[in-house]
């Protein structure tokens, strides 16, 4: 990465401050247009921490979260950050976090109004929230519906109660069950999140989480294996989880019990009905931009001779206190140019997470740069069986999607 702003070391140091002809001056790149471009929203607090949770999350009761605050800092935020996307469309906004269905309907209906006053929102953009089950009572998700929310997704994680206990959750079976009914009496399309490979987990448990949550006909389903993340509580206390054999076993079941539901894998993680794929999620996986607001909101976008990538204050009162103060402060602390050698990589870290692949075409057109540039990483995907690739089409070989590390490495710069 080559920094182009003044980089701050930590959230204390005086923030980077975006300088747009910067931006726009001639570079080494040469993209014939912008991609697609998304919101992310940042909702930083949850009730509780949870072990294994390395996201920028701080526990917080629900009585007295600053709302009004937060949500003022946010579009103080989003207006410094506009002349970055002057006269881009959003196809769709993310209000992710953390817990954001801790806010209340309201203030996330006054969010997304005022975020329609000064962005141009594409007539089918997509508005997707996520909820957390027993952070509301249940009449609230018609709320949030109501408010301008049209995609829900909720972190189940599981349907039993001890391994919802040892996950440090805070709701039980019980509230997991409602929220799923609710959801799919107030949305048109909603997601599950479930996780697999948990501690004391058994292959007939899994079947049975799965099969509880397939008996809700979810549109989207969305199933991530736990992992040990450095600066969790789990890192530092590993809990014993259930062999690599018996996860890859959890995972063949996942895939066929979701195929046999009308669930389509079409990500390593995610499985829809048609047309009910996550248009933002699969935004970033074809490289397209987004800008993020919120304590410790990343970015990615593009300009005609760059990328860049955006990293925001992690701290949500030093965030608030950033975006309030205006001026020559600013929430952004580190803003750098993704190089021409990285660039490659990034892509593929990517695209080749969609089962499909993605067209040769869209790789100069997100990067700028010519086919040629990922050539020999291609070749040694087709010798080693891990890619298959024409003169129009890439895709991961279903050995290459089981080892998409081994694939990502041959792009390494
Ligand atoms: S609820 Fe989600 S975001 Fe919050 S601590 Fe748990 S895993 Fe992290």
């Amino acid at each position: 990465m080559i920094p182009i702003l003044a980089q701050a070391d930590a959230d204390q140091a005086q923030a980077a401050v975006p300088d747009l002809a910067a931006l726009m001056r001639p570079g080494t790149l040469q993209l014939q247009g912008l991609p697609p471009l998304s919101l992310y929203v940042h909702i930083p607090w949850c009730l509780r921490k949870c072990p294994y949770c390395d996201f920028n999350s701080h526990a917080h009761a629900s009585g007295n979260l600053p709302q009004q605050a937060y949500t003022q800092a946010l579009l103080l935020d989003l207006e410094a950050a506009l002349p970055l996307v002057w006269g881009r469309v959003i196809h769709s906004v993310f209000i992710g976090g953390g817990t954001p269905s801790l806010f209340d309907p309201h203030t996330i209906g006054t969010l997304i109004g005022d975020i329609r006053a000064r962005l141009r929102l594409a007539p089918d953009c997509e508005i997707t929230m996520e909820a957390n089950p027993g952070t509301f009572e249940k009449e609230r998700f018609r709320d949030f519906a109501g408010a301008g929310v049209t995609r829900l997704s909720i972190g189940v994680q599981s349907f039993h109660d001890g391994h919802l206990q040892a996950l440090g959750r805070v709701h039980d079976r019980a509230q997991s069950l409602a929220a799923v009914e609710e959801a799919a009496q107030a949305f048109a399309t909603f997601n599950l999140d479930l996780m697999y490979a948990l501690p004391g987990q058994t292959l007939d448990d899994l079947q049975a989480d799965l099969a509880t949550a397939l008996a809700f006909a979810p549109p989207h389903l969305s199933i991530y294996q736990l992992t040990l993340e450095p600066n969790t509580y789990f890192a530092t206390h590993p809990p014993v989880l259930p062999s690599d054999d018996t996860a890859y076993d959890m995972l063949d079941h996942i895939s066929a019990a979701a195929q046999a539901a009308g669930l389509e894998r079409y990500e390593v993680s995610a499985y829809a009905r048609p047309h009910h794929a996550c248009w933002h999620n699969r935004n970033y996986w074809e490289f397209g931009d987004y800008l993020g607001i919120g304590a410790g909101a990343h970015s990615k976008l593009s300009f005609p001779h760059r990328v860049i990538r955006q990293v925001r204050v992690r701290d949500p009162a030093l965030y608030m206190q950033r975006a309030q103060a205006g001026g020559g402060s600013s929430t952004v602390t580190q803003s750098r140019e993704v190089s021409r050698a990285d660039l490659p990589f990034e892509f593929m870290l990517n695209a080749l997470r969609l089962k499909d692949g993605f067209a040769l075409a869209l790789f100069s057109e997100r990067t700028g740069l010519p086919v040629s540039a990922i050539a020999a990483g291609l070749r040694a995907g087709q010798e080693r069986g891990l890619l298959e690739a024409d003169l129009v089409h890439v895709r991961p070989t279903p050995r290459g999607f089981d080892f998409l590390n081994d694939v990502h490495s041959l792009f390494l710069p």
